[in-house]
């Protein structure tokens, strides 16, 4: 029988287990022992700056750990197993005299770490770790035992995902554009047998949310291909090649797996443009450089497809563009109306919707949400309803989560004097009356005084339906429409207050918009004034063109702050009418709203 070696293996495993143990205690000891020395020893561990500095340049210094924000180090020496505290008294200055050195060829390794995370050690935890180190150990031996080779192979599918095209709403034309990535993943020979190059590299930009990691996973589910991902932004606090490192050791990986996908999220945050030398940027181009002849070095057996997301394609080095590098570039836009529709059916598969429920009015109301946003909207529902105790979820609750993911939750325990109420009720319907009275302006959904997230209130709008342009009258407009609200408060109880603060700063900031970005003003013209790329570009024009650009907005912002105090004035009694209204209900809806204008 197959059996018959059993209690021979039995017995193996037996001493195994023996000697395991003997060793757990061992390490423990000698850790326990090294603990007590390690803190008997405290007051000679530290460094003074003038040894530190002297130890790195006769390159003694291994490694050198810092936290964002302290200016205590901790380093490790390269013939010193102790590690000693060293005060810098400018961690700026330091972290470039360590680049500095390391470019000259000093081995160092130099640690940023954010701030909390290397926080003390709470002296219990530290007590317990000889006792942590044993329980990791039985965990690891048990795990080796029970698997055997069966954990590699684990390891290796646990990358691979299971979502599909299916998963992915709307998108239609990006995911056509897309299938033909998958096919060169699954049948690589034939393209090479034609002679053809398989891209390399697939650029997606969109917003945040807008399904580009989703979408990026379904290539790898569709061609049943491992995933592995990195986010751009977890190189950022990382100095002195660990990004370039990391780089190489992904790419390690993914020849290894090869066909597989590569994944960069927020690849901005390494590819961004090669300019100045500073600190972090130095880093950032070891980085970039890195992924560069990373890209540039797949052999053609090896098929890796890299895939990279991000929202501001402007700020992506040009050499990343190049051919046989990222030279497919793709958006993914917010979801129209139907891709809206769509992806609040896939959400609403798993969650108990009442018949009522209409996801088409839901899909109608949310121009401009990205997918993950309309995913949090239903989340957001499924809690809402479970706390309305309602069997399932209705179009109450849903509206309420729209509600919520765009002003904030309705806060009816806050404490509200009659003063503010007033004022706010005002405030209110300043912005309601004078958006009925502009044509550009959508028709006003629900005004309320009851304070929800930050705001004190809020009048909200049917949303436009995905328009691609804006024009000049309908931003004017919006300007006169974002100031009602201080308007009416100054009209109707002759005074101003801070509740009017956002109002500014978004209208501002179109005004600004409609200036240097879109060369809307008619004293300085169509020029571009604004550049993300280029934030020097203004110099170009001068000081005077600067205070030429101030004026300007002064005089868009203060031409729709006259007229929407002119429309009030016009119809004060509708103001009046509107806001005792909302001092008694507190809400008013779109039809209530309407049927004051209706006499
Ligand atoms: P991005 O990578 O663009 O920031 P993600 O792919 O991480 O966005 O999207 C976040 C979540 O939003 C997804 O996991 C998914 O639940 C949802 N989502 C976004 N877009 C879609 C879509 N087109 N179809 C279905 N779900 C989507
Ligand atoms: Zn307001």
């Amino acid at each position: 029988m197959s059996n018959n070696n059993k209690p021979h293996k039995k017995e193996n495993k037996i001493l195994l287990s023996l000697l395991v143990l003997v060793l757990i205690i061992a390490i423990s000891v000698v850790a326990l022992i090294f603990l007590l020395k390690k803190d008997s020893n405290k007051e000679d561990n530290t460094l003074a700056y003038t040894d530190l500095i002297k130890e790195i340049s006769y390159g003694n210094v291994e490694k050198i750990e810092m936290t964002v924000g302290s200016t205590t180090l901790k380093v490790k020496m390269k013939n010193d197993e102790v590690q000693k505290t060293a005060i810098v008294p400018n961690t700026e200055a330091f972290i470039g005299l360590v680049q500095q050195k390391v470019a000259e060829g000093n081995e160092i390794e130099l640690v940023q770490k954010p701030k909390n995370v290397i926080a003390q050690i709470p002296s219990i935890l530290f007590s317990m770790f000889p006792t942590l180190i044993m329980l990791a150990l039985f965990i690891m031996i048990f795990k080796m035992q029970g698997l055997g080779e069966k954990g590699k192979v684990y390891e290796e599918t646990e990358r691979k995902t299971k979502v599909t095209f299916k998963d992915v709403a709307g998108l239609e034309e990006e995911k056509a554009e897309l299938i033909e990535i998958v096919d060169f993943l699954k049948k690589p020979e034939k393209y090479a047998k034609m002679g053809a190059k398989i891209p390399k590299g697939v650029l997606l930009y969109g917003k945040p949310g807008t399904g580009k990691t989703l979408i990026a996973k379904a290539i790898a589910g569709e061609a049943n291909v491992p995933f592995i991902s990195m986010s751009g932004s977890e190189f950022i606090e990382m100095f002195a090649g660990l990004g370039a490192s990391r780089v190489r050791k992904l790419f390690e990986k993914a020849r290894k797996l090869s066909p597989c996908i590569v994944f960069i999220d927020e690849i901005d945050a390494i590819g961004s443009r090669r300019t100045s030398n500073s600190g972090a940027e130095t880093e950032n181009n070891q980085t970039l450089n890195q992924l560069l002849v990373e890209m540039d070095g797949f052999s053609s057996e090896e098929t890796i497809i890299v895939l990279a997301a991000t929202n501001r394609p402007e700020m992506l080095d040009k050499a990343l563009l190049r051919p046989g590098r990222f030279d497919r570039q793709i958006t993914i836009p917010t979801p129209d109306l139907r891709g809206r529709l769509e992806i609040l059916k896939i959400h609403s598969e798993d969650k108990n919707l009442s018949d009522e429920v209409n996801l088409e009015s839901i899909a109608e109301d949310t121009a401009g949400f990205t997918g993950a946003e309309l995913a949090n909207i239903l989340n957001e529902s499924a809690i809402i309803a479970t706390k309305n105790k309602h069997e399932q979820i209705e179009n109450s609750d849903l509206d309420d989560a729209v509600k919520k993911v765009t002003v904030g939750l309705e806060k009816h325990s806050r404490v509200i004097s009659e003063k503010d109420k007033k004022l706010t009720a005002y405030h209110e319907a300043g912005h309601a009356v004078v958006s009925k009275y502009l044509p550009t302006q959508t028709d006003v959904k629900e005004v309320s005084i009851i304070p929800r997230g930050v705001a004190g209130g809020y009048t909200m709008y049917k949303t436009n339906e995905d328009k691609f342009y804006i024009s000049k009258t309908e931003m004017q407009e919006k300007l006169i429409a974002l100031l009602g609200g201080r308007a009416a408060e100054k009209i109707a109880l002759d005074d101003i207050s801070t509740g009017a603060s956002n109002d500014i700063e978004v209208a501002t900031q179109i005004a600004r918009d409609m200036v240097t970005k879109y060369g809307m003003s008619d004293n300085l013209g169509p020029i571009a004034l604004k550049d993300e790329k280029d934030p020097y570009k203004m110099r170009l024009f001068g000081e005077e063109m600067e205070d030429a650009i101030g004026k300007e907005v002064k005089q868009l912002i203060d031409t729709a702050y006259n007229d929407a105090q002119t429309i009030l004035k016009q119809n004060i009694d509708k103001l009046d009418k509107i806001a005792q209204a909302l001092l008694k209900k507190e809400k008013i809806n779109e039809n209530e709203f309407k049927s004051f204008f209706e006499e």
